[in-house]
């Protein structure tokens, strides 16, 4: 059986440390909130917590579903000493691909491969295996894991060299985060014009304003008021300021992307550390 590690069991980390057991794998996990490990350690002797970053020397490869690049950067420096050389690091969060460059040069030195595979398609599509992967890193490194990330994720593209995963999925959430705004403010717009919020939905998704969030987000979480979709407003935000940030250092600033991170970070600001994201359609109702 093979003993792979897994760091972060958050609304994603769990369900995908699900999938890897389901496989067939053991798993090392390690969370920094002791009761997000509770559920997965029921499952001994195939999972073990790990008590420091020595238990994970055993694991050739260890999955990271962290919140930012400070926390991954922390966290896999930490285990550095630790892992055997050919071993490989699978950083899954959402996070900031140049930071991702850096941290890959620091562990190809220990000779450490390290791809960022982050993923699409939240909790729901975590739980049944079906997450979109898109992985970044030297081509020949991907088929050593591939094995692994199919039992997380049905679609998996190699988009470039590292960081390239995380760099996709920082715009794709960009591209995401302003169809929901956009769709929000549709809504607003047409209840205050006296036509019913379920049917300006049931429009936009039989016509070409249809989206992710007129599909997947409107009726099930933001007309019902239920705000709970498992991703934080703050994660998006981050991920926006990340896609925004891309554009302005590559000297071609996205203005819509500029709006989006601005309009992200107020609503992040005003709802609290604790909102989910599709919390954003109730800030932007507010007059
Ligand atoms: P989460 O906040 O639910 O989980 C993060 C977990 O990391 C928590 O359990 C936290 O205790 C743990 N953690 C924080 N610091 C740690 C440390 N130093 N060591 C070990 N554990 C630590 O977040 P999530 O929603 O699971 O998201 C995780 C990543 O996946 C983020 O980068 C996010 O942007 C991305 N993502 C989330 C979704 C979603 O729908 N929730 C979808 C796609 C991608």
């Amino acid at each position: 059986m093979t003993r792979v590690g897994f760091i972060g069991l958050g609304m994603m980390g769990t369900p995908m440390a699900q999938r890897l057991l389901a496989a067939g794998c053991s798993l090392t996990i390690q969370d920094a909130n002791p009761a997000r490990e509770e559920a997965l350690l029921a499952l001994q002797p195939a999972v073990r917590r790990a008590d420091g970053p020595g238990d994970f020397s055993g694991c050739s490869c260890i999955f990271t579903m962290l919140p930012d690049s400070d926390i991954v950067d922390r966290v896999v420096l930490a285990l550095l000493p630790h892992l055997a050389p050919g071993s490989t690091v699978v950083d899954m969060s959402s996070a900031d691909p140049a930071r991702t460059r850096l941290l890959g040069e620091r562990l190809k030195d220990a000779h450490v491969d390290l791809l960022d595979a982050p993923v699409s398609g939240g909790v729901k599509k975590a739980a049944v295996g079906k997450l979109a992967i898109m992985v970044g890193g030297a081509a020949d490194v991907l088929p050593r894991v591939k094995p692994l990330l199919k039992a997380m994720g049905e679609a998996i593209t190699h988009v470039g060299p590292i960081g390239a995963g995380h760099a996709a999925k920082a715009l794709n959430n960009y591209v995401s985060a302003a169809a929901l705004i956009a769709t929000a403010e549709a809504i607003h717009v047409a209840a205050a014009f006296g036509i019913d919020r379920e049917v300006l939905v049931e429009v936009l998704d039989a016509s070409t304003g249809r989206n992710n969030t007129t599909q997947n987000k409107a009726r099930q979480f933001m007309l019902n008021g239920a705000f709970d979709s498992g991703f934080s407003l703050a994660l998006q935000a981050k991920d926006v300021a990340i896609a925004a940030s891309l554009g302005r250092r590559l000297e071609m600033p996205m203005r819509l992307a500029e709006q989006v991170d601005e309009i992200t970070r107020a609503a992040a600001r005003s709802l609290g550390p604790t909102a989910d994201h599709t919390e954003l359609y109730r800030h932007l109702g507010q007059r």
